[in-house]
């Protein structure tokens, strides 16, 4: 998992649930209209501001009274390697999971 940024609270992007945002590097696509156009590229080497998958874990670990939900936005988590097992972990620690994605 490449993450490039953690929204801890947010009460709008995930209908009747209080969340954070985590925002994954890179996408498949390059739409002129992006607003995250920063999350795009997938040069990772190119990009020091990475988060570890065990930081935003350990957040999520201290936040289960105050946190009902994750959103998972991007760039596009889907192009991930391991976005199934990081959701399952996110899952078992009692939360609920939104996906922002461009494919449908
Ligand atoms: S993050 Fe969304 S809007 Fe931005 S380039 Fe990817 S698909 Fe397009």
């Amino acid at each position: 998992m490449f993450i490039a940024g953690l929204q801890k609270l947010t009460a709008k992007d995930f209908p009747g649930t209080i969340a954070c945002l985590v925002f994954t590097q890179g996408c498949n696509f390059r739409c002129p209209y992006c607003q995250n156009y920063e999350l795009v590229s997938t040069d990772y080497k190119a990009c020091d501001a990475l988060i570890d998958e065990h930081e935003i874990l350990e957040f999520l670990e201290q936040r289960k009274k105050v946190l009902d939900g994750v959103v998972i936005s991007g760039g596009e988590p889907t192009i991930q390697q391991g976005l199934k097992e990081f959701i399952l972990k996110i899952k078992n620690l009692g939360y609920k999971v939104k996906l922002d994605t461009n494919r449908y």
